[in-house]
């Protein structure tokens, strides 16, 4: 049984993650992907793809190309 550094849980699937020389615990992909993906400068995503770094990270080309556009958590609700 390992324990996930993310959300504590036990399991006996848990895996392992080597990133930079850095070992990690996870019971899930979901806890990976917490723990370890970027966020999106824009919408504040978790970039789970290559993404565009462009000193920061977005999810995706047009995104990045778009900053004009507000995020998604400035755009009213009808
Ligand atoms: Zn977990």
């Amino acid at each position: 049984m390992a324990k996930c550094e993310v959300c504590g849980n036990e399991y006996d699937k848990a895996f392992k993650l080597i990133a930079a020389g850095t070992h990690y615990t996870f019971d899930s992909f979901e806890c990976a992907i917490q723990a370890m993906a970027p966020i999106c400068e824009h919408c504040k995503c978790r970039v789970i793809g290559h993404g565009v770094r462009l000193g920061v990270v977005f999810s995706a080309a047009p995104i990045a190309r778009g900053l004009q556009r507000p995020p998604m958590s400035k755009i009213a609700r009808a």
